[in-house]
């Protein structure tokens, strides 16, 4: 018999199995896809030869995640690349601001704010393998926190609850360092004014500065073909094409899984879901296993906004004004904080952003076996309503343009050497992925109000659900959004101390 089963094969799901079956347990992972990966895939949809990321590009925890760590990716043949800059943030006046993991780099595209960008940059040394270990362990993390050390603990705190408007205004004097931290936080649903936005921004500000936004060769992918090598190698089994649809209880523990042809796979100790939580207490669990205040949390759940994803094969380097923008990972186009309030409050209600912000990738100058000689792959996002009121349909293609318009108007010549482009709104994202509900990339979103001992709902921040033997392994829950593989080993890991010896 099985001893644990995972639904879902998204990097948590995959961690989760991996670390199960390394400690010796029969594992069978079920993914519903005819592919493993979830939102961490690559494939050529442009033209043949380029090859793109399907969701997530960037990867600041790389192998300072505990998880990945603990599972030796670099072993199983991944191989980490970074840009000389990793995070540049130019805007159409000409002002321009990068982040590099070289300190006096940074410090001089700060220009007048260098000595504040090298104080943050220091601090981020100061704590080294510390911040990663504190900000994905589960939680009350107290072991962690207190390596971590009151002092870098309580400034963390103090900045997290603060706006990233408000923060980044007592702490940089020009526009151009102003926008960093806004920008950074709107990776996710956070806006400049919003409370407690400025932990997420400030953390991937200190995460570009070290270990940077990596690249993984071969495409992200290769994550993905690393943790399977491990989940394979120590006896486990995956099968693509197969939805659950039902987690089968009894005696308040869960027994087996039902998938949608009514195959049962029953189960000795565990199951671990990496599906979104509302889908897992409203759908795959029968309403009388789950209690009425979990039940309400979870028709209360708040998706973070939609994504709407765009990939290029392009004919050669994108023609940036800037020139730091030509050797970096990855690019922000947010023109001031007030641009981002305004970007923010359109999407907040409902309507296309007049003024995209985005998040532009440049996967192949780091890793040039994305593109065939000369070309080059783009990849951006821009963050948009979960829905329209009149649909998406008529509005694909023109807000695509849209996006190529905003950045034509930062590297002008850059819609002629378009050879092929992709467009993923919402619904795109959604269809390729269940997870990723109404386009949202983070499992839910990322508001103070959904975080720590909030996510998914009171009491359930631990990975445990009222079921026993059953636990949450998805971006659903602590910490959230990223690749890290965090939930997926925090939930493994709960479930291997509770099983009996
Ligand atoms: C466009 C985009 C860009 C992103 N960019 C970045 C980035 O640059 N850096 C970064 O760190 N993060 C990024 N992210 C976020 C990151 O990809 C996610 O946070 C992460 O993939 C979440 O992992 P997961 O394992 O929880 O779920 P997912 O990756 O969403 O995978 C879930 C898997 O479970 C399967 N599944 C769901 N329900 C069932 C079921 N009932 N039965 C069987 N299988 C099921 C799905 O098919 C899917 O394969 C991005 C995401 C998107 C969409």
């Amino acid at each position: 018999m099985l001893d644990a089963i995972v639904i879902g094969t998204g990097p948590n799901g995959l961690v989760a199995a991996a670390t199960l079956a390394r400690h010796g347990w029969k594992v069978l992972a079920l993914e519903a896809r005819e592919r493993p990966g979830g939102a961490v895939y690559s494939e050529a949809f442009t033209l043949p030869h380029y090859l793109h990321d399907v969701g997530a590009a960037f990867f600041p925890f790389a192998d300072d995640s505990p998880a990945f760590r603990s599972l030796e990716l670099i072993g199983a043949g991944l191989q980490w690349r970074n840009a000389r800059r990793e995070s540049c943030h130019p805007a159409p006046d000409g002002s321009c601001v990068s982040i590099s993991r070289d300190i006096d780099l940074s410090a001089a595209s700060f220009g007048a704010d260098g000595d504040a960008w090298r104080r943050l940059a220091q601090w981020r040394q100061r704590m080294g393998e510390r911040l990663p270990a504190a900000l994905l362990s589960p939680l009350p993390a107290l072991k962690a926190a207190i390596r971590l050390g009151p002092v870098h603990l309580t400034r963390l705190g103090l900045a997290g609850m603060t706006t990233t408007a408000g923060f980044s205004r007592r702490l940089f004097q020009s526009e151009a360092a102003r926008r960093v931290i806004p920008g950074l936080a709107l990776h996710v649903d956070l806006g400049p004014n919003d409370f407690a936005g400025t932990g997420l921004g400030l953390v991937l500000a200190l995460l570009a500065a070290s270990p940077g936004f990596r690249v993984p060769v071969g495409g992200a992918r290769a994550i993905t073909e690393a943790i399977l090598l491990r989940f394979r190698e120590s006896g486990g089994e995956l099968r693509l094409n197969t939805h659950v649809d039902e987690v089968l209880v009894r005696r308040q523990r869960a027994v087996a899984v039902r998938t949608s042809t009514g195959e049962e796979f029953p189960v000795r100790h565990a199951i671990l879901c990496n599906v979104g939580a509302p889908a897992l207490f409203l759908r795959l669990l029968k309403a009388r296993h789950v209690n009425h205040w979990l039940r309400a949390s979870m028709r209360r759940f708040r998706y973070g906004w939609g994504t709407f994803k765009m990939d290029w094969a392009l004919a050669g380097p994108v023609p940036w004004n800037a020139a730091e923008a030509w050797e970096s990972a990855v690019i922000h186009a947010g023109d001031s904080v007030q641009d981002l309030v305004a970007f923010t409050e359109q999407v907040r209600g409902g309507h296309l952003p007049a003024n995209p912000y985005l998040v532009i990738g440049q996967q192949s100058l780091v890793d040039p076996s994305r593109a065939p000689p000369g070309g080059q792959t783009l990849w951006a996002y821009s963050r948009v309503p979960n829905t329209l009121s009149d649909g998406w349909k008529g509005q694909r293609e023109a807000f695509a343009d849209r996006i190529e318009e905003r950045i034509e108007g930062l590297a002008p010549g850059f819609r002629r050497l378009i050879r092929g482009r992709a467009i993923f709104a919402p619904p795109d994202l959604e269809a390729m992925n269940e997870n990723l509900v109404g386009g949202d990339l983070g499992g839910g979103s990322a508001q103070w109000s959904q975080q720590l001992f909030l996510r998914p709902a009171f009491p359930y921040f631990n990975y445990r659900t009222p079921v026993k033997g059953l636990y949450l392994a998805s971006a659903s829950a602590h910490p959230g959004a990223g690749v890290h593989g965090a939930c997926g080993f925090n939930a493994a890991r709960r479930a291997l101390a509770d099983a009996p010896a």
